[in-house]
């Protein structure tokens, strides 16, 4: 992915603006758990970039459709994150004064959003997939998909037993 944006127009002026837009191929594969966004997939990105004093703020998001698999059922599924972009890029002459702290710099007059973007995405993504909110998930005996057969069940010796019983109550 190609993230790197020109400062040049902003001139280091505190409150000059300029928009940025990107569209580009993920490049390496992103992978976190059961979510996947392979390298051909194509993110995009918008927002603004705001010329602060120490350096450049990005306010902007990025989105992207994600294949994934369902924590429940292991159905594959596919949907749109649309993830914040938050970062604080530093002027490399104040690298000093931001030497502790979690800040990207700004180099030869333009910044690259790629880790930033690729970030954004991978803690946007949600710790438990699911396929839908209520997902039945699988039979826990045979794996059957409980979501495509929600009547399945199984005799067992604990169903005849209360059967059982049933009709012994019913004697009485
Ligand atoms: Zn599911
Ligand atoms: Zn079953």
């Amino acid at each position: 992915m190609d993230g790197v944006i020109s400062l040049r127009d902003l001139r280091r002026t505190e409150g000059a603006t300029k928009e940025f837009a990107l569209s580009e191929p993920v490049g390496d594969a992103l992978e976190v758990g059961l979510v996947h966004i392979p390298s051909d997939r194509v993110v995009e990105a918008q927002g603004v970039l705001e010329a602060v004093g120490d350096g450049v703020w990005v306010d902007g998001e990025a989105s992207a459709e994600v294949d994934a698999q369902c924590s429940r059922c292991l159905t594959d599924f596919s949907y749109t994150t649309q993830a914040e972009i938050k970062e604080l890029f530093v002027y490399e002459d104040f690298a000093e004064q931001y030497a502790d702290e979690d800040v990207s710099f700004v180099k030869d007059d333009a910044i690259d959003l790629e880790p930033a973007i690729r970030d954004c995405l991978i803690l946007d993504q949600p710790l438990v997939t699911l396929c839908r909110p209520d997902c039945q998930g699988l039979c826990p005996e045979c794996g059957a998909n409980l979501n495509d057969e929600p009547e399945h069940s199984h005799p067992d010796t604990t169903d005849s037993r209360w059967s059982g019983l049933a009709s012994w109550g019913s004697m009485s």
